[in-house]
């Protein structure tokens, strides 16, 4: 797993990036569960406009 300093990247706290499994960009966004799924988070990859499931 990388941990790559994206000095483009505004750091505001939020450090729940994921990365895309599809195209392995940390441009991600993190998404409200719809329901009580605590073993796992949704995303939403804003470079190739896909949702994903990351399993904790
Ligand atoms: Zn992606």
């Amino acid at each position: 797993m990388r941990r790559l300093t994206d000095p483009s990247v505004e750091t505001t706290g939020n450090d729940e990036r994921a990365e895309c499994p599809y195209c392995e960009s940390t441009n991600t966004e993190r998404e409200h569960p719809k329901g009580p799924s605590l073993c796992r988070s949704m995303h939403y990859c804003h470079n190739c406009n896909q949702p994903f499931e990351k399993f904790e």
